[in-house]
C-alpha cells in the first residue's frame, strides 16, 4: 500500500471544484486517509516547493499557492503515487491527456488545480509537511475499508 500527498490548489478551491477533484480520485479506487483546508503563508508555500526555488516561476508559484485556501489530502492505494500522477495529467493542461483532472479543469500551466507527489521520496517529505500521525487514518484495517 502506498500513500501520496495531493493538494487541491487555491484556484480549484475558489472555483468550487474540491468535490469534483476528490471524486476523480475516489472513483478510481484511491482512498482518502487525511484531508483538511489550510491557507498557506507565502513562506510556507516556499518551503513546500523548495525544489523549485531556482526556477523563474518560483515567486509567482508561491504567491499563487498562498493566494487562498487549499485542500491537502493523503490518498492511499496500490501504486497510489503513479496512479495519481496519471490521473492528474501533464503540468501544462494543454498537454494533459483527455479525461485527466488538469485537462478537465486547469486554466494554465501555473493554475493547474492539483498537486501530486512525484515519487516515494517526495511523498515521504510532503505528507508530514501537512499532517501529523494523529491526523492520518490508514485505509488498511478500517472496518469499512475497500481492501477488506
Ligand atoms: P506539482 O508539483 O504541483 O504536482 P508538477 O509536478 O506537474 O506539479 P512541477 O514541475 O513540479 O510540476 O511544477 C510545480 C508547479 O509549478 C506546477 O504544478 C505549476 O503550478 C508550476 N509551474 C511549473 N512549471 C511552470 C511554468 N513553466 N510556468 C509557471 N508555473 C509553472
Ligand atoms: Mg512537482
Amino acid at each position: 500500500m502506498e500513500q501520496t500527498l495531493v493538494i487541491v490548489k487555491p484556484d480549484a478551491v475558489a472555483r468550487g471544484l474540491v468535490g469534483a477533484i476528490v471524486r476523480c480520485f475516489e472513483s478510481e479506487g484511491l482512498v482518502v486517509c487525511a484531508l483538511k483546508m489550510v491557507w498557506l503563508a507565502q513562506k510556507e508555500a516556499e518551503g513546500f516547493y523548495q525544489v523549485h526555488r531556482h526556477q523563474p516561476f518560483f515567486e509567482s508559484l508561491t504567491r499563487f499557492m498562498s493566494s487562498g485556501p487549499c485542500v491537502p489530502m493523503i490518498l492511499e492505494g496500490e501504486g497510489a503515487i503513479g496512479r495519481v500522477r496519471t490521473l492528474m495529467g501533464a503540468t501544462d493542461p494543454h498537454k494533459a491527456a483527455e479525461g485527466t483532472v488538469r485537462r478537465s479543469f486547469a486554466t494554465s500551466i501555473e493554475r493547474n488545480v492539483v498537486h501530486g507527489s512525484d515519487s516515494a521520496a517526495s511523498a515521504a517529505v510532503e505528507i508530514p509537511y501537512f499532517f501529523n500521525r494523529l491526523e492520518i487514518v490508514p485505509a488498511a484495517g478500517r472496518d469499512n475499508s475497500p481492501s477488506i
